[in-house]
């Protein structure tokens, strides 16, 4: 990554301060008290934080760029001891996702990224996995080319956080399912066979498990080779998701917008 642009956000130094730098993907941001922003950084050191930009309101225009989610940055910041907000002093430009084409599309799967980084992930607990997974599926999203991460990123997600199920087995009779048509219920763990599916449940075909498991065996750059258009493996992308929403006990916006494209 190499960078371009430097921000900074105020003067540096002040006493009792620990100043720190870290590559960081910015996942949100608040207008905060005056002229100032809340933003939630993903970090490689220290995982999600949330610190305050000054005046970042007043100069927008000029910090637009450096606050757009997803950004990676290089963020310079400042602890104070026993205080949760870190003062941010100065964000340099890794990569933006405004460096290339943007729509609507492309928007809402970048925001998935974001939306479930700030939900799923605990305040100071690094998760290096974690943000690997986010900036190269980021990266990969292109106009006309969202389906793939989008569906890897939620399916790696919910491995990396300790939410997937084994898929080979009925969860109820232990049944070998592998190489078969598994159900799932959006409300209780696990996968389970034809006679023991729940009354809510929806089916999870097995050229979809096959997908997932060539996503758990393969980097993406090795899959963005093939065709993805948003039919191919549409169930695994829906059971992916939902996966995710049922242990963050909401709807996730973003794959909403998503869905209706
Ligand atoms: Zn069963």
């Amino acid at each position: 990554m190499a960078p371009s642009h430097a921000f900074s956000f105020g003067p540096a130094g002040e006493k009792g301060m620990t100043q720190r730098q870290s590559e960081a993907i910015v996942l949100r941001s608040w207008p905060f008290e005056e002229a100032d922003l809340l933003v939630s950084l993903l970090t490689r050191e220290q995982g999600r934080i949330k610190g305050v930009a000054r005046h970042a309101m007043r100069s927008r225009r000029r910090f637009g760029g450096a606050l757009e989610p997803m950004t990676c940055v290089r963020a310079t910041y400042a602890e104070k001891p026993k205080q949760d907000l870190v003062r941010l002093d100065a964000f340099e430009i890794l990569w933006s996702p405004l460096s290339d084409p943007v729509d609507y599309g492309r928007t809402a799967a970048l925001e998935l990224i974001a939306e479930v980084l700030e939900e799923a992930l605990p305040e100071q607990a690094p998760e290096d996995a974690v943000f690997r997974l986010a900036f190269t599926t980021a990266t990969e999203m292109q106009i006309g080319r969202i389906w793939l991460p989008v569906t890897y990123f939620a399916l790696w997600m919910g491995r990396l956080m300790g939410w997937m199920p084994a898929l080979g087995h009925c969860t109820v009779c232990g049944l070998d399912l592998r190489g078969q048509k598994v159900w799932y219920s959006e409300i209780a763990d696990g996968v389970m066979c034809e006679d023991d599916r729940r009354g809510d449940s929806r089916s999870l075909s097995a050229e979809a498990i096959g997908e997932a498991t060539r996503m758990f065996r393969s980097p993406l750059g090795e899959l963005t080779q093939e065709d993805w258009p948003k039919g191919r493996a549409s169930d695994l992308r829906y059971f992916a998701v939902s996966l995710l929403e049922r242990h963050l006990e909401r709807r996730i916006r973003s794959a909403r917008a998503l869905e209706r494209l």
